[in-house]
């Protein structure tokens, strides 16, 4: 059993930059609170306009440095930086469940997934390739090389305060460019304690800074009009994704954008219900419905939906609500009082149009920020929890007739992450990768996520793929030689 407060004492709570911890320009501080309690459980550094700038100067002046170190030395920073990570896993599981509520099981899987990540990079450093070939016309040699886009500046959200840390640092590294950092200012410790542990594996000074600030919006704008600048790569809410994305233009940024999803799960009669039932709650109530990923709109066939809709209520009564520390806490709680206003807000309003309530519906007692598992049916496309992203523990169920139905339901959105279908058509299957408008898809289960896979969306939930063999392209930048052809003149 870790004590907590010694846990949270030797959080570095400075910024980092080039290397050295040190306090903000203005000397403030801001709170971190845990959300389960409502008590503060840190202070730390509030990043002024001065802070971004001297750390995007660290990361500039390490830029060449940094790209001209063996890939494999790259890589065998990272396989530490990975290592000790899994060392210290029970920490960083506790530090997050601490700054973001969920519970400790579900911060060792992020641990492992985050983790996954350093891993994976560190053995795609090594493996960045260029070409070379005859042009068509035969009178020239043409040459292909990647080479590392340079300064990158992270903006990262509070949900998963690791992995959406290491899924831009790590491709980074492997690729050679050195980093800002902005983590979330309700989640700041996890990426903090992470960047330390990469001190620890032997990463140079200034290759990744961080910036902690509650003036995010003004330290990012004088990041993003520096000319030295290469790369701007978000997660967050499509709504401040947008701004920055006018913002980067003004530089020719080049930017990788994790936005906001809609999810449908859909389900159809033909289905294993117990996996859709499984899956379902895997897909709704992993990090307490918190995660771009979360099923947002279950679609499910008329003639099983009251069946499916009574399996699942059935499950969402035996959830636990509390502190994530607690043993047998399945639920924690939300990240913050507007969070909880929000879901109330969306649950209200659905009911109020005429939906039926089956369990939950309502905040928890506190002093956290709960929220009671939920469940609603008749969900219509008119209702506002059909079209926003609910981000909270709430299953909203709409009935379809027939396929068609369920795709243009499916795609009656702005959003396209991900989607979820259970089925045991394979052909309706094969045809459903077609025909639904998301960047990925999980096809009869209820969690997608690996490093070894292009994360992203479609629409407005982004631009570019984090993980997979495309996350190292997102951070090199393509150089094009042409030669004449070496035996003319022989
Ligand atoms: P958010 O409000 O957009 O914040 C995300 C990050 O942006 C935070 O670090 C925040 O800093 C910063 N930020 C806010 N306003 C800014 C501005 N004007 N200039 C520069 N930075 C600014 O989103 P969130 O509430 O943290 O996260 C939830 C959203 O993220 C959801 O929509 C979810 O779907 C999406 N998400 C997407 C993915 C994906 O991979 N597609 C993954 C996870 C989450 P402060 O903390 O200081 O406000």
């Amino acid at each position: 059993m870790i004590d907590e407060a010694a846990l949270l004492a030797g959080i570095p709570q400075q910024l980092l930059i080039g290397g050295r911890w040190v306090d903000s320009a203005s000397g403030s501080t801001f709170d971190v609170t845990d959300p389960s309690t409502g008590a503060v459980i840190a202070r730390v550094a509030d990043g002024a306009v001065a802070d971004g700038v001297r750390a995007l100067d660290a990361a500039a002046g390490a830029q060449d440095a940094w790209a001209a170190t063996p890939p494999r030395q790259r890589a065998e920073t990272l396989r530490r930086a990975f290592e000790l990570v899994q060392q210290h896993a029970d920490d960083l599981a506790l530090l997050m469940t601490l700054e973001m509520g969920k519970p400790l099981a579900e911060s060792r899987a992020e641990v492992a997934y985050g983790g996954e990540f350093l891993r994976w990079f560190s053995e795609e450093a090594v493996r960045v390739h260029g070409r070379y070939g005859t042009n068509p016309e035969g009178t020239g040699r043409m040459t292909v090389a990647q080479r590392p886009v340079g300064p990158c500046f992270f903006i990262t959200p509070w949900n998963f305060p690791l992995a959406m840390a290491t899924r831009k640092i790590a491709p980074a590294l492997a690729a050679g460019c050195t980093v800002v950092v902005k983590p979330a200012g309700l989640t700041p410790l996890t990426t903090l304690f992470f960047a330390r542990l990469l001190g620890e594996a032997g990463l140079p000074d200034g290759v990744l800074n961080v910036v902690t600030t509650r003036a995010s919006g003004d330290v990012s704008d004088a990041i993003l009009a520096d000319p030295r600048l290469r790369k701007l790569s978000f997660t967050g809410s499509t709504e401040v994704g947008v701004g920055l994305l006018k913002k980067a233009a003004d530089n020719v940024l080049r930017t990788s954008m994790e936005l906001g999803g809609n999810a449908p799960f859909l389900v159809f009669a033909d289905a294993d219900l117990d996996k859709a039932v499984d899956g379902a709650m895997l897909a709704k109530f992993r990090n307490i419905g918190e995660a771009c990923t979360a099923a947002n709109r279950f679609l499910v066939q008329a003639s099983v939906a009251d069946e499916f809709a009574a399996r699942i209520t059935e499950r969402v009564r035996a959830l636990r609500v509390g502190r994530g520390t607690e043993d047998g806490v399945t639920i924690g709680p939300l990240i913050e009082a507007k969070a909880v206003e929000k879901v109330q807000g969306l649950v209200e309003d659905a009911v109020a149009a005429g939906a039926a309530l089956l369990a939950g519906g309502h905040a928890a007692d506190g002093p956290g920020t709960f929220f009671e598992p939920t469940v609603l049916t008749g969900i219509r496309p008119d209702m506002r929890i059909f079209a926003e992203e609910i981000f909270g523990p709430v299953v909203a169920i709409t009935t379809f007739d027939d396929e068609a139905e369920a795709v243009a339901l499916a795609n009656a959105t702005p959003f396209g992450l991900v989607s979820y279908a259970f089925t045991r058509d394979a052909a309706r299957g094969r045809r459903l990768i077609e025909t639904l408008e998301t960047g990925m898809l999980g096809l009869n289960v209820g969690v997608v996520s690996n490093a070894a896979a292009p994360f992203g969306g479609v629409k407005h939930s982004g631009l570019g793929r984090e993980g997979g063999f495309e996350g190292i392209h997102e951070y090199l930048e393509t150089t094009y030689v042409l030669t004449p052809d070496p035996f003319a003149d022989v």
